[in-house]
């Protein structure tokens, strides 16, 4: 490993790279999402040195600087120790040290009681862990409908609008294509999401010469690297893309070619008004999708290669039907004068010069600078094409776009815009990582209907999953919502994510039923993962003013460190860190695939613990085992899986063949995708560096929605069910049949209070409207935006409580646009009041160019309550940091009648948190702060020891540890 540097003789040899370790283990990083490869090299069993795989398809060998303070992440003070059981009253942080037994004896016959009564009075959430195809199929085992992770309040909007329009998504289930794209568009990102990848991918295009240009508030991280800026309002990005398509469109710059291969633009849409069939698609006698054929002017089959579909005008069918193409809605509708430039200009925030440039230079690096690769392939009707053909534009997006209460359909706006142009899985495109492209979308329904949960029975189906029709909603027969979120109700029908920053408050409040178990993994919801802060707090602590019970009479809460929701828990079980465990990025669930081809990976247990501490996943089969549930159990009742999470990679199946793990499977381990179990498959892993990785053949890297010899394989290989076309659904019938059965038609309607609700946003195609909170309020009150984004260096509570990251940010100011400061009388550095319709926090207020003029922002999860994480009460997170959140609604101002809707997006739930509208008034120097909000500083749990007022690598012991 040594490398010496060349030197002169008379010169003392300088040691550039030195052994660092006596011992290289490679495993998976997990200080943030992205997953990448590293290598952790150990002296004397202790941790001592990180670095990048440059073998890992992710990485590269890139490591951030989160990925190399994983050291301190591994020894930080705040690790628990041993499980916990409480003592006092619930958040005051009082607890006892119990033995493993007793703990999983207590949990064991929590769940058993609850389970033997009604398994859905458990509510079962996760935060960002990353085994959800393994804690879903659990919440399945047990017979809960209530579960979910936190997609609900992170992306889901831009998962669900994905899916159901093209059958894949941006984040991580696509990219551009770095080597081909020449003009990359980019939505509301931070420098946060897809971090490695997208600064190697940015790296590429800047050698290239590709334009960049980022649509964003806030003109940090990515954005600052950017060929262009553009600081559009927030939540106005819907209305910036229909200004492009309708520019686009009036220029005649599409690919009509494009869409009528790949799209429904050419499907006929009935146009009865005030019948059951309005807006639905015309249909033939198999029920086929039908299209008008311009050369034999008849109707013809959607699926029939030959056919030339009309994209205009409206026809007669020879039932007489009249119906139109999709196409001919999408023209009329975006080539409306509201969504000319002019007419969108003040309220983006763009001026309508800068958007007709905009569209002019995609339809030049679309059409103009087309990309054609020699790769001959064959299509879903087998026709043999000699070249792929590429729109070398490629756009990402992620949670500036997608935490709106309009953020389903601009999501869905950004699609349409791609897909006009024809650059979805072309060269220079965006494009699908496997196991992508899915139909649209993916054919899973969530389980939890009257009559499939029932005492002491698993679920027939998992949790989460994607409707089609009212008929799939979990609603009762009076439209009650069946779930304690309220997702797939009428409320948030398409809610694919589940609804997390719903539950606390609705168990709490017993609406729609309340539970009896809250369990909860890995998810700070007494902190930054709720909306509202103190309400949350309040809600864990309710109590019944007649019983003086708790309101949610059980919470176990498993975390690996102590944060801000371990004293509102009453039984503790501690988990290891991400060194200490095995664990699995599986395809089932969030893979690590490279658009080349598929890939998953693992974590090997790199150190053992050296605390009282289990891997959660091991906790959970021995829970499941304990309590008998099926998947758990084997027929005569002992644990499927006594090896624990481990042997459950390896010898569960989901389905015959389909197992976590895709590289090497079946007896031999020579098979990939479907085979048999492999005993041996972790140390195959182990020794390809925890990861495996296929590259697919040329001919199936693009068009794969479309190619046959792609879709074949990924058939055979387990990703699809059948080996059938995916047509990109641009008119969404989905979104229609809620409308209709908004307008009274079908078994299953929606009740009087939502009718006109589902009518209004379950449009077939994509609308723009304000953001809820900016509707209700009065703007000239709360003249603000107010966002909040991660830091590069940081991601979640788990990142801002390392010591050497919080070198890097230890407080939060609030950035603010230094014109509009000025206007306000605020200098940089004073303190500031932020006022919410719902309540107010304080900050000191910094100024910076970069930045929307209406919209103030700051660092998510940086602030922390006093005593928590083992931090300093004085620490600079407790005193001078804070928190956005606390100054969110979880719920929508008070409706006529009374109801109160929650802050999320009306299709699919997302929580709603960046349609914040705040004032910002200067109170002046520090002396004069008030101090809000105030929270009791939280004692340390028994058994943690004090930190040391400076945390050092290797202080404590000589080894590893942290010491002073
Ligand atoms: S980008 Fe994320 S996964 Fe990759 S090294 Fe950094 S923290 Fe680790």
């Amino acid at each position: 490993m040594s490398l010496r540097a060349r030197a002169p003789m008379h010169e003392p040899t300088v040691e550039m790279s030195p052994t660092v370790g006596d011992e290289v283990k490679c495993t998976t990083c997990y200080m943030c999402a992205c997953r990448c490869g590293i290598k952790v090299y150990l002296k004397n069993g202790a941790v001592r040195y990180i670095e990048g795989n440059r073998d890992h398809p992710v990485n590269r060998g890139v490591l951030c600087a989160k990925g190399s303070a994983g050291i301190m992440q591994h020894y930080s003070p705040a690790r628990l120790a041993k499980p916990l059981l409480r003592v006092g009253e619930r958040g005051e942080g009082a607890f006892k040290e119990i033995e493993w037994d007793e703990a999983l004896d207590l949990a064991a016959s929590w769940l058993a009681e609850v389970r033997a009564k009604d398994p859905r009075k458990l509510a079962f959430f996760t935060g960002r862990d990353q085994s959800q195809a393994f804690t879903g199929w659990w919440a399945s085992q047990y017979g809960t409908p209530n579960h979910a992770a936190h997609g609900g309040f992170c992306s889901v909007n831009m998962a669900a609008a994905g899916l159901y329009t093209f059958g894949g998504s941006f984040w991580e289930f696509g990219e551009p294509d770095w080597a081909h794209t020449k003009y990359f568009l980019l939505f509301g990102v931070a420098e946060d999401h897809a971090s490695n990848p997208i600064k190697m991918g940015l790296a590429k295009l800047k050698e290239a010469g590709a334009k960049f240009v980022s649509v964003n508030p806030v003109r940090t991280g990515y954005s600052a690297i950017a060929d262009e800026w553009i600081g559009i309002r927030p939540g106005t990005d819907g209305l910036f893309v229909f200004a492009l398509v309708h520019e686009l469109l009036r220029a005649g710059r599409v690919d009509l070619d494009y869409l009528a291969r790949y799209t429904n633009v050419g499907w006929l849409v009935v146009d009865a008004p005030g019948t059951a069939r309005d807006g639905l698609f015309a249909r033939g006698p198999d029920g086929e999708p039908l299209v008008w054929d311009r050369v034999r002017d008849a109707p013809a089959s959607a699926h029939d290669p030959d056919a030339a579909p009309a994209l205009h005008g409206a026809v007669s069918l020879p039932d007489g039907t009249r119906a139109v193409p999709a196409f001919e809605h999408i023209v009329r509708r975006y080539s409306a004068q509201e969504f000319a430039p002019e007419a969108v200009a003040e309220r983006t925030g763009v001026p309508a010069a800068t958007i007709r440039r905009v569209a002019a230079e995609l339809a030049e690096a679309a059409f103009d600078k087309e990309i054609v690769l020699d790769i001959p392939w064959t299509d879903w009707a087998g026709r043999r094409h000699a070249h792929m053909v590429g729109r070398p534009v490629s756009m990402h997006a992620m949670r500036g776009i997608s935490a709106h209460s309009n953020g389903f359909h601009t999501c869905r706006a950004i699609h349409l815009l791609q897909i006009l142009l024809g650059t979805i899985d072309c060269p220079g495109g965006f494009r699908y990582k496997p196991p992508f492209p899915r139909p649209t979308p993916p054919p899973v329904k969530p389980a939890g209907h009257p009559g499939q949960v029932a005492a002491g029975k698993p679920l027939p189906g998992p949790p989460l999953g994607f409707p089609t029709a009212p008929e799939d909603l979990l609603v009762e027969a009076d439209g009650t919502p069946r779930r304690i979120d309220k997702a797939f109700s009428w409320e948030a029908p398409l809610a694919a994510h589940g609804m997390m920053h719903t539950v606390i408050a609705n168990a709490a409040a017993g609406d729609p039923y309340p539970v009896d178990l809250l369990f909860m993994y890995m998810a700070n919801m007494a902190w930054n993962s709720s909306m509202d802060v103190p309400g949350t707090l309040a809600a864990l602590t309710a109590k019944d003013p007649e019983t003086g019970a708790y309101r949610i009479p059980r919470i176990i809460y498993s975390d690996a460190f102590f944060s801000e929701t371990v004293p509102y828990a009453d039984l503790i079980l501690p988990d290891t860190t991400y060194l200490e465990r095995w664990d699995c990025i599986s395809m089932l669930d969030r893979p690590i695939c490279e658009a080349d081809g598929p890939a998953d990976s693992i974590r090997q247990p790199v150190v053992a613990p050296d605390r009282d501490v289990r891997p959660f996943q091991d906790v959970l089969l021995e829970l499941g085992a304990r309590i008998g549930l099926p998947g758990m159990t084997d027929e005569a009742g002992n644990a499927r899986y006594p090896g624990g999470y481990a042997d459950y990679l390896v010898h569960h199946e989901r389905a015959p063949g389909i197992g976590s793990l895709a590289g090497w499977r079946g007896a031999d381990g020579k098979t990939h995708g479907r085979g048999a179990p492999n005993p041996g498959q972790l140390d195959r892993y182990v020794e390809n560096g925890c990861f495996w990785h296929m590259t697919l053949p040329e001919s199936q890297r693009y068009y794969r929605h479309a190619n046959r010899d792609y879709l074949e394989w990924a058939t055979e290989f387990g990703l699809l069910g059948a080996p059938e076309r995916i047509v990109f659904q641009l008119y969404s019938e989905v979104l229609q049949r809620f409308r209709l059965a908004a307008r009274g038609h079908g078994d299953v309607r929606p009740p009087a209070r939502e009718r006109a609700r589902i009518e209004t946003y379950f449009d077939p195609l994509p609308i723009w409207y304000p953001p809820f909170e900016e509707a209700a309020i009065e703007a000239a009150d709360y003249p603000l935006h107010a966002l909040t984004q991660r830091p590069m260096a940081m991601y979640h509570s788990w990142g801002s409580q390392n010591a050497w990251l919080r070198q890097i940010h230890a407080a939060n100011p609030l950035y603010m646009n230094r014109e509009t400061a000025t206007r306000l009388g605020i200098a940089d550095g004073d303190w500031v009041r932020i006022t919410s319709h719902h309540g107010r926090i304080e900050a000191q207020a910094r100024l910076m160019d970069g930045v929307n003029p209406e919209t103030v922002w700051t660092w998510n999860a940086i602030g922390k309550r006093a005593g928590a994480w083992n931090l300093d009460p004085r620490a600079p997170e407790a005193t001078r940091g804070f928190l956005l959140n606390h100054v969110i609604s979880e719920l929508l101002p008070e409706r006529a009648g009374g109801y109160r809707y929650s802050n999320s997006d009306p299709v699919t739930g997302q929580a709603a948190w960046y349609d914040l509208r705040v004032k910002v008034e200067r109170i002046g120097p520090a002396a004069a702060r008030a101090h809000e909000p105030a929270f009791a500083t939280l004692p340390r749990p028994p058994g943690m020891a004090p930190a040391p007022a400076t945390v050092r690598f290797g202080a404590a012991d000589g080894r590893g540890g942290c010491g002073a």
